[in-house]
């Protein structure tokens, strides 16, 4: 006559085991994603003996606001992980780097659009901003 009722003795089969989720734990090698810039014009001054590209606006990948960037920011920022290019309307990217000017006795440190950029995304023949 003794009462046998099991009672909830599994009830904690069925609660959900915590901590049991998969976590990827960051690892110290992480640098972040990259981020990548979309140079949409550039602000050109007169420094001896010729032009050269002092500031640019440019628009982060996913983002739509433009933001103005010194070239010696560009420069570090491209030194880090970070990625400025230019855009043609047909959708053609051309990456910008690191570029110092050895042009009629120049040493400018600047940045320019890689050697196969076209006519249309050539850094240089961005609007001014
Ligand atoms: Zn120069």
């Amino acid at each position: 006559m003794a009462s046998t009722y099991p009672g909830p003795s599994s009830v904690s089969d069925l609660l959900p085991q915590a901590g049991t989720s998969p976590r990827s734990d960051t690892t110290q090698s992480y640098s972040g994603p990259v981020a990548r810039y979309r140079i949409v014009c550039t602000t050109t001054k007169y420094l001896h003996p010729h032009e050269h590209i002092v500031k640019v606006e440019a628009i982060a990948d996913g983002g739509s606001a433009r933001q103005t960037f010194k070239v010696k920011k560009v420069r570090r920022m491209l030194g880090g992980d970070d990625q400025f290019y230019t855009c043609d309307p047909g959708g053609n990217e051309a990456e910008v780097k690191k570029f110092r000017c050895r042009l009629e006795g120049c040493d400018v440190k600047t940045i320019r659009s890689k050697r196969d950029a076209t006519t249309a995304n050539n850094l240089d023949n961005m609007p001014d901003g």
